[in-house]
C-alpha cells in the first residue's frame, strides 16, 4: 500500500479496506455448513509455518486473501447452530459495528486529555450496571471496564486483599507488617470456583494454600458451612481477604444462595466478590433477575460482557460498592495523569492503554435496550432446559444435571456389547474421545468436562434462536460417535462416520 497509515487523505482507502473485510466475513458466514474445518492440527500448523514473514504481499487484497485459507476458513464459528461447546456467544451487529468505530477512531480510555468524550460514555455505563446491581451501602459505586472476567477477578481480589491489609492487623491497632500478614491471608470460594481465582491468589503473592474450597450443597455454596469456615480460620489465626461467591459457574451455571452468603460475610466483616461472568446477563433479564438476589450485599462483581450481554471478546468489568477502593490501584505520574484532581480512566484501571471497548455496549444497548439483551439470555436458558428434556428422554444419554443456566452436563450410554447402556466406567472412557472425535469431523463441537468425579460432555447454550432440529443434528452425532467409539470402532467415527 502506498500510503497505509489512516488520514483525511486517504478515507477513501479505509472505506474500502472495510469493505473487503466485512465481504470476506459474508464470505465466511455464507460458506459455513459446520462449526469448523476438519483441518487436522498439524496441517493448520504447517500452513501458518510455510508463510514467509520477511516477505510481504503489498496489498490488503493478497493479504486478506492469505488470511482466509490461514484463519478464516478454518476459524471456530461460535454463531454456528452446531457450535455448544465453551461460554463463546454469538454477537451482536450493533455491537459489530461499535468495534468498527472504536477501532478507527482508536480511542485509549485512559486520561481525560486522550479519552474525553468515551470517557463520560464509559462511566455513564459503569453506573447503569452499578445500578442494576443495586449496591446496598454508603460507599459510591463505580468500576472499571477491564479484558476479562479473569483480569477482573484478579482486581477485585487485589482491592479486597488492600483493604484487608490497610485495617488493623487481628489483635493490634495498627496495620502491622503487611509481609508478616500476608502468609496468613486466605480466599474462601466455592467447589467450582473459575481458575482465576487460583491465578488471582499466587499473582497477589499468598500462599499457595490460600484458597480455601468449600464442599457446596449441591453444586452451591453452603452459607452454614462458610459461617463456620470463617470462624475456624479467624480460631486459627487466619485473616480472609475475600469470599468469592458465584453467580453461574462455568460448568454447571449454579448460582449460590449470594444474599446468604452475603449476610454470613457481613457478619465476620470479611469482603464478598461475586463472579458473575456467566451469569451477569441475569442483571438485565425481563424474567429472571431475581436468581441474582442478593449481588446487592457484594463488595465487588464481575460481570462479562463478551459472555451474556452477546459482545465481542473482549468486554468484562469490575463493580465496586465503594468505588474509593481504586485508589488502591492508582499511582500518579507527572507524564500522564498528575494528582490534580481531574478523574482519570487509569487511576481505576490495572492497564494503561485501553481499548474504548465500553462503546459496543452502549450501541447495543442504546439499539435494543436492556430488555432487548436480557431477552436473548432468556431464550438461551429456555432452550438449554428444552434440550435438557430431550436429552433426559433419550435412551442412549444421561441427564446429569436439570440446567441450572444454560449449559447441560451429560453422559453417553450407548448399549455395550451385551445390548445394556455401557458401565459407569465405560461411559467415563467414551467422554474424552467423544468429544475428540467430533472435534476432528468439525460437524457439532461439544466440551467435555468432569462432573462429581466422572467425566461428561458438556453443551453451553447461548444462542436463543437455536433450532431443534440442529439440537438433534448434535445429540445424534453424539450417539454415532458413542455407538462406534463402545464397539472400538475409532477409525470410522473420525474418518467416516461424522464426515
Ligand atoms: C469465563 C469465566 C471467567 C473468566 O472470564 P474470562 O472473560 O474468560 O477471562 C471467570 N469466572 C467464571 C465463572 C467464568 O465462567
Amino acid at each position: 500500500m502506498n500510503d497505509p497509515l489512516l488520514s483525511s487523505e486517504n478515507r477513501e482507502a479505509h472505506a474500502a479496506a472495510l469493505a473487503a473485510a466485512t465481504a470476506e466475513v459474508s464470505r465466511y458466514l455464507d460458506g459455513r455448513t459446520t462449526p469448523r474445518s476438519p483441518a487436522s492440527p498439524s496441517a493448520l500448523a504447517a500452513q501458518t509455518a510455510a508463510v514467509d514473514l520477511s516477505a510481504p504481499l503489498g496489498t490488503l487484497d493478497k493479504a486478506l486473501e492469505e488470511v482466509r485459507e490461514l484463519y478464516l476458513d478454518h476459524a471456530v464459528g461460535y454463531h454456528h447452530p452446531r457450535y455448544l461447546a465453551h461460554l463463546n456467544c454469538p454477537i451482536t451487529i450493533p455491537a459489530v459495528a461499535a468495534e468498527a468505530l472504536a477501532t478507527s477512531v482508536n480511542t485509549a480510555v485512559e486520561t481525560w486529555d486522550q479519552g474525553t468524550s468515551a470517557c463520560l460514555i464509559e462511566q455513564k455505563l459503569i453506573h447503569w450496571v452499578t445500578d442494576l446491581i443495586g449496591f446496598d451501602g454508603s460507599g459510591r459505586p463505580d468500576g472499571v471496564f477491564t479484558t476479562g472476567g479473569t483480569a477482573s477477578n484478579l482486581q477485585g481480589l487485589f482491592t479486597a486483599r488492600e483493604d484487608r491489609l490497610s485495617r488493623p492487623a487481628p489483635g493490634g491497632d495498627d496495620t502491622g507488617d503487611r509481609c508478616a500478614r500476608l502468609p496468613g491471608l486466605r480466599i474462601v470460594t466455592g467447589e467450582h470456583a473459575h481458575l482465576s481465582v487460583v491465578k488471582a491468589a499466587r499473582l497477589l503473592g499468598l500462599a499457595p494454600d490460600a484458597v480455601v474450597t468449600l464442599p457446596g450443597d449441591g453444586d452451591r455454596m453452603d452459607p452454614a458451612t462458610l459461617d463456620r469456615m470463617l470462624s475456624t480460620l479467624a480460631d486459627a489465626g487466619h485473616e480472609v481477604a475475600a469470599v468469592v461467591a458465584l453467580a453461574g459457574t462455568t460448568d454447571h451455571g449454579a448460582i449460590d444462595p449470594l444474599r446468604a452468603v452475603g449476610e454470613v460475610c457481613r457478619r465476620h466483616d470479611v469482603w464478598m466478590h461475586v463472579d458473575a461472568a456467566y451469569g451477569g446477563g441475569l442483571l438485565v433479564s425481563p424474567t429472571r433477575r431475581d436468581l441474582l438476589d442478593g449481588v446487592d450485599l457484594a463488595d465487588s462483581v464481575t460481570v462479562d460482557f463478551h459472555k451474556t450481554f452477546f459482545l465481542p471478546v473482549a468486554a468484562s468489568a469490575l463493580l465496586l460498592r465503594d468505588g474509593s477502593g481504586f485508589r488502591h490501584s492508582t499511582v500518579s505520574a507527572d507524564y500522564l495523569n498528575p494528582a490534580d484532581g481531574d478523574d482519570h480512566a487509569v487511576d481505576k484501571s490495572l492497564q494503561t492503554t485501553r481499548r474504548f471497548d465500553a462503546l459496543k455496549l452502549w450501541m447495543t444497548l442504546r439499539v435494543m435496550g436492556a430488555d432487548g439483551i436480557g431477552r436473548l439470555l432468556d431464550g438461551a436458558i429456555d432452550v438449554a432446559a428444552r434440550i435438557g428434556r430431550t436429552v433426559d428422554a433419550d435412551a442412549e444419554l444421561e441427564l446429569v444435571r436439570v440446567p441450572a443456566l444454560s449449559t447441560v452436563l451429560f453422559r453417553p450410554r450407548p448399549a455395550g456389547a451385551d445390548g445394556r447402556p455401557v458401565s459407569d466406567d465405560e461411559s467415563d472412557a467414551l467422554v474424552r474421545p467423544i468429544r475428540d472425535a467430533l472435534f476432528a469431523a468439525g460437524r457439532s463441537l461439544v466440551a467435555a468436562t468432569v462432573v462429581d468425579g466422572r467425566p461428561c460432555l458438556k453443551l453451553t447454550v447461548l444462542d436463543p434462536t437455536l433450532a431443534d432440529e440442529d439440537v438433534a443434528a448434535v445429540l445424534a452425532d453424539v450417539r454415532t460417535a458413542a455407538r462406534y467409539l463402545a464397539a472400538g470402532m475409532r477409525e470410522a467415527t473420525t474418518a467416516g462416520v461424522l464426515t
